[in-house]
């Protein structure tokens, strides 16, 4: 199954989240089914970032968006276990600080963006600005409702400098988010998660539902698409990510560079005495076996 195909947001297309079922796990009905896939997946992407560093020509930032206990951290815990930490990081978004509410909202962002060679996985992102800012209108609408345009520029200029955007929003159930919650009350290892308003958020849960839509549709293109990511199953969600972004820096044509040295030299010059050396010392236990 071509998960890219399935839940990639079609430029310009409506987004009804409603339509989407949060348990959907496609062929593979159980985690053990999946397991050989999820690790075939993880493998490739470890082969392709190391293509990925050593090209030094292009770059990956993934952005993962979702609302609380959807699995942001579980995500790149999983998906992203197999990759060199050297190349690649993780930024979260929390509320703004006084110095980045003072700058546009797209400021302390773009000094995150990936370089080349690099991989940057956004945990929430400059789409808070259409979401969280929206539902609580921080801002009137006349304000978040031009972000749109900004962000597609914005992502559109990354596109054009070699950065490759993949977008995700983990989509999960309301049943699903409380029953998430109530393992947390459950779990002393986890209770410091627990928030108040992660419960009073729940209230919000339609306002954040249409503001989602309305970026999915609105920001979902060619160069910078979204994936809508069944995720009440957990393991269902590392496959689909997982195969999603290997899939496409698949894609992305990455090799390794030209060897810059004659070799032949190089192996004469510098390696020539040790070889020589080996075969004097094997000759003559060779005599004696
Ligand atoms: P966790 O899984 O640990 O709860 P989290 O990403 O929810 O992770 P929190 O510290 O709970 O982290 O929440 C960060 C909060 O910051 C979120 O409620 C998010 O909506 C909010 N936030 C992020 N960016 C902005 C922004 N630009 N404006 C206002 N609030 C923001
Ligand atoms: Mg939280």
């Amino acid at each position: 199954m071509d998960y890219r195909k399935k839940f990639v947001v079609q430029p310009g297309a409506k987004v009804h989240l409603a339509k989407i079922d949060p348990s959907y796990t496609g062929e593979h009905e159980t985690h053990a089914k999946a397991v050989p896939d999820i690790e075939k997946h993880r493998e490739r992407m470890d082969k392709l970032q190391y293509l990925l560093y050593a090209d030094g020509q292009q770059s990956l930032l993934v952005v993962l968006q979702a609302l609380d206990a959807a699995g942001k951290d579980g995500t790149i815990r999983h998906v992203f276990s197999g990759v060199n930490p050297q190349g690649t990081s993780v930024i979260g978004f929390k509320q703004p600080s006084p110095s980045e509410a003072a700058h546009d909202f797209l400021w302390r962002v773009h000094q995150h963006t990936p370089g080349k060679g690099e991989i940057v996985i956004f945990n929430r992102s400059h789409y808070e600005d259409v979401l969280v800012v929206r539902v609580h209108k921080l801002v009137p609408k006349s304000v978040w409702s031009k972000r749109y345009d900004l962000i597609n520029d914005f992502e559109g200029m990354l596109a054009a400098n070699g950065t490759r955007v993949l977008k995700f929003y983990l989509h999960i159930s309301p049943e699903e988010q409380l029953s998430r919650f109530a393992q947390r009350l459950d779990d002393p290892s986890r209770r410091w998660k627990i928030s108040e308003s992660d419960y009073s958020e729940r209230k919000l849960w339609p306002a954040y539902v249409e503001a989602y839509e309305d970026a999915l549709a609105s920001t979902s293109k060619k160069n910078a698409p979204w994936y809508i990511i069944p995720s009440n199953h957990k393991w269902f969600r590392n496959l689909a990510v997982s195969q999603i972004i290997a899939d496409t820096m698949d894609e992305m044509s990455l090799k390794l560079p030209p060897t810059r040295v004659d070799l032949a030299d190089i192996r004469r010059k510098y390696h020539a005495a040790v070889r020589a050396g080996v075969k004097a010392k094997r000759a003559p236990s060779a005599k004696h076996g």
